[in-house]
């Protein structure tokens, strides 16, 4: 059984770290110059691993295995948010690279075939994972297009980072047989049930319903109380319910949340004639999501019809399907954590989106997490133990010499 070498890891992990380091955490928004410094010192680190390596056209660094297919495409993302910690993608990638490394160096696996991908702005800077939709299909005007909060739109920044001209990193349907990803959990899940490893299950759906709440402005002291129409109480009055609606629609793992609202015109003396808030909810179920979606339109029907408030629910951001990950890939990483840590993994869902909503459309997924130390992530407190960022990448290993192992010679 090939071992991964943990101090190389960490070793590398605090190298990466370093590009835009921000006390504890990292600001590295993709495309910016940190980004860019990070993503050639990880083309070099996949060429140290014996991969052919470069940084495509829209900013993958890409790692291929001179060994012939069946190949495994291994990886995640390593630019950041606004304010990012600085294990979020940037383990998985590291991880990726010592997989590689380890089973080139073993004799006895030094025949398996890992691709190795550091994908581009899944964080969404310019375009939720830009990368990963340059790996599996061409990139539209409509994502060239795509802007980041200081107007620059995708193809601006690939001209100015150099990469407009070099070609992209392709998906080879012949040699890539599935795609892994070692993740942090950024969640509380895995250190409250106290396991070490979860085997990813599906990736949350996502939709957003925004409600307008539509009264009449008016005078906050001359207007009686009984000839209000006011925005905001209806507006209140929908939030309250919502809770105990969405409560009985939703699944064990649901959650939803009011992120937005605006009262207009939103001064204290005058009786707000107009509200708006932005309801998203999550789920792995379509089905759930269905009920919790069926939850929201029957609430604001409830309130308008009691009136004097016009209410309407309609459709925000475009839904997100949930992800599902594929069952044998995900047998291989169980298999492995139970080697690893009898009893110590859980299956779970990902509450929080990841590349593979992008490429399990076209090849096979599995993902796995170590736990978040408090559950704490897209902060600069994100972290992880020592011994949980060695262990995963270890269980990876194993998974991926037996996905492999298991494709050459069926089990
Ligand atoms: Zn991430």
């Amino acid at each position: 059984v090939t071992a991964i070498d943990g101090e190389r890891l960490l070793a590398g992990l605090r190298t990466l770290r370093s590009f835009g380091a921000t006390g504890t955490g990292v600001v590295r928004p993709t495309f910016s110059a940190d980004d860019m410094a990070a993503r050639a010192w990880l083309r070099d680190r996949m060429t140290e691993a014996g991969l052919d390596s470069t940084i495509d056209g829209v900013g993958n660094v890409f790692g291929r295995s001179r060994r012939p297919g069946p190949a495994l495409v291994l990886g995640s993302h390593s630019d950041t948010q606004p304010e990012g910690g600085w294990l979020d993608g940037a383990m998985g990638v590291m991880d990726a690279i010592e997989v590689a490394r380890a089973l080139g160096e073993d004799p006895t696996t030094a025949d398996l075939a890992v691709d190795v991908a550091a994908w581009s702005d899944e964080e969404g800077t310019y375009s939720s994972c830009l990368g990963a939709k340059g790996f599996v299909s061409e990139v539209d005007p409509g994502i060239l297009a795509d802007e980041n909060v200081d107007g620059e739109s995708v193809a601006d920044a690939l001209a100015r980072v150099g990469l407009t001209t070099v070609p992209h990193i392709r998906f080879e349907p012949d040699r890539h047989i599935g795609y892994l990803e070692a993740h942090i959990e950024q969640g509380p899940h895995l250190e409250e049930t106290g396991k070490q490893i979860g085997v990813v299950t599906s990736i949350v759906g996502i939709r957003q319903a925004i409600v307008t709440f539509t009264g009449q402005q008016n005078h906050a002291g001359t207007t009686p109380m009984h000839r209000r129409s006011d925005a905001a109480v209806a507006m209140f009055r929908f939030g309250t319910l919502l809770q105990d609606r969405m409560a009985a629609a939703a699944g064990p793992t649901s959650v939803w949340t009011i992120g937005r609202v605006t009262v207009e015109p939103g001064a204290a003396s005058i009786v707000p004639g107009h509200a708006e808030v932005a309801v998203q909810f999550r789920d792995q179920d379509d089905a759930v999501l269905e009920r919790m979606a069926a939850a929201v339109a029957e609430t604001a029907d409830e309130i308008d019809r009691n009136g004097p408030v016009r209410v309407i629910a309609r459709q925000g951001d475009a839904p997100i399907a949930p992800t599902v990950m594929d069952p044998d890939l995900l047998g291989h990483i169980a298999d492995a954590a139970e080697r690893r840590v009898p009893g110590g993994w859980v299956e779970m869902p990902s509450a929080a989106g990841h590349d593979p909503m992008v490429l399990s459309h076209h090849l096979p997924c599995a993902m796995l997490f170590i736990p978040s130390i408090g559950g704490v992530s897209h902060d600069f407190a994100e972290d992880s133990t020592e011994h949980d960022i060695v262990l995963g990448c270890q269980v990876l290993a194993d998974a991926v010499v037996s996905i492999l192992r298991s494709a050459v010679t069926p089990r």
